[in-house]
């Protein structure tokens, strides 16, 4: 088995660590280990709060999270002759749960702390906590469902120049400041007061947290896309853009619907990945690369029959017409998805979780149909222990009446 090379200690937090977590993108956080082209190796991860909630049945935790401190990132990885215009080759060779945290949680956070996709419709904080069995996961607070686990990072990237980081700066304030009131807040700017900034030297770190990215948006180093099908099994190539790469990750998802429309909507867990790394010198020139492009798994979870959902860009509330725009249509067809589970005896807020953490397919099925995107949500039907199938009789199945965890 490959060497670990970053590991984590449940026993305590990942701050007391002695080799950091960092929760923050900035170019000049140490590499914490290097490796040659070829080489493999595991990487421990904390889930992204860094054990800030916990398996029980309280919501408690998710209403008063720290948002401020996650993502916490394993890393970063240097590769050896990686110079900017390169790209790195990472294939995630395995990923999976650790012996002394084999459970997950998908929180629905409150709309003061964090949001979601459905936010104005779920404003409360909500959690639902899985058990996993083998390659399967159920949950005791979503009865009724049982599938097998698509396992990825959520989060994945290498270290930005400080060329970039400076322009993603400029561009996300300017985004902020158009209303920076908002709640939930358009975007997270820097703020150092709990940022990790890895094997920095203490002074050092301070004045580069000042500008050090947030770890919360996907940019053009990659970072949190929360794509889920960038599973084990993925080869991705990222864009270098300083000395050694720095290829940080975290993040670990059991499974994710497509848009995590929860906000923390994929299954969350602690784990590890298996990795292995090599270069294309120059790449990034030669196949005229911006974002990362990746290569899904050969093994992925594979269902023969599907629900799907359609949604239209007209607001749900007034009606308004918006012209081609996915993100409405999206809702509206995710909405769609959740009246219709409700039929069969689930919460609103159960409906919710499934649709941000089973392994549902979304899609922008037309974009140029004047004025209506037509978005799409497909629900594998062979994850119910039951038909949920439309037929003459109506909703003949329902669950036992239960709920996911809410707060006290
Ligand atoms: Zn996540």
């Amino acid at each position: 088995m490959a060497k670990t090379a970053f590991s984590v200690d449940f026993s305590k937090w990942p701050e007391e660590d002695e080799i950091k977590t960092h929760n923050r993108w900035h170019p000049d956080i140490p590499i914490v280990e290097w490796f040659k082209p070829g080489d493999e190796f595991r990487v421990e991860c904390y889930d992204w709060t860094g054990g800030q909630i916990h398996n029980d049945d309280s919501a408690n935790d998710v209403r008063d999270v720290d948002l401020t401190k996650v993502h916490y990132l394993s890393g970063p990885f240097g590769v050896e002759g990686a110079e900017p215009g390169d790209l790195m080759v990472v294939d995630l060779l395995d990923v999976g749960a650790l012996p002394a945290s084999a459970w997950g949680f998908t929180g629905i956070f409150a709309r003061d702390n964090g949001g979601g996709f459905l936010t104005e419709h779920f404003p409360s904080a909500c959690k639902a906590c899985w058990d996993f069995h083998g390659i399967y996961t159920t949950s005791r607070h979503v009865p009724g469902v049982r599938w097998a686990g698509i396992i990825h990072p959520g989060l994945i990237g290498c270290l930005p120049s400080q060329d970039l980081l400076e322009r993603a700066n400029k561009r996300e304030m300017a985004l902020f400041e158009t209303d920076p009131e908002r709640v939930p807040p358009l975007l997270a700017p820097p703020f150092a007061d709990t940022a990790l900034m890895g094997q920095m030297p203490a002074d050092k770190a301070k004045r580069a947290a000042e500008e050090a990215w947030r770890t919360v948006p996907p940019r053009e180093h990659g970072g949190n896309c929360d794509i889920k099908n960038l599973s084990r099994g993925s080869r991705i190539y990222f864009p270098v853009y300083v000395e050694g790469g720095g290829l940080s990750m975290g993040d670990i998802h059991w499974s994710q619907g497509d848009g995590e429309i929860t906000f923390c909507g994929a299954t969350e867990m602690a784990g590890f990945l298996d990795i292995g790394v090599d270069l294309i010198k120059d790449g990034v020139r030669k196949y005229g690369i911006t974002n990362p492009i990746f290569k899904p798994s050969p093994i992925e979870p594979h269902f023969s029959e599907y629900l799907v959902f359609e949604g239209i860009s007209v607001d749900e509330h007034t009606g308004e017409q918006y012209y081609l725009d996915a993100h409405v249509a999206y809702r509206r067809a995710c909405l769609n998805a959740v009246e219709y589970l409700k039929k069969f005896g689930y919460t609103g807020e159960q409906a919710y979780v499934i649709l941000g953490t089973a392994p549902v397919e979304g899609r922008i099925s037309g974009i140029v149909d004047i004025p209506n995107a037509c978005c799409t949500v497909a629900i594998p039907t062979e994850i119910f222990d039951f038909d949920i199938r439309p037929n003459a009789s109506g909703p003949t199945a329902s669950v036992s009446p239960s709920d996911v965890a809410h707060t006290s």
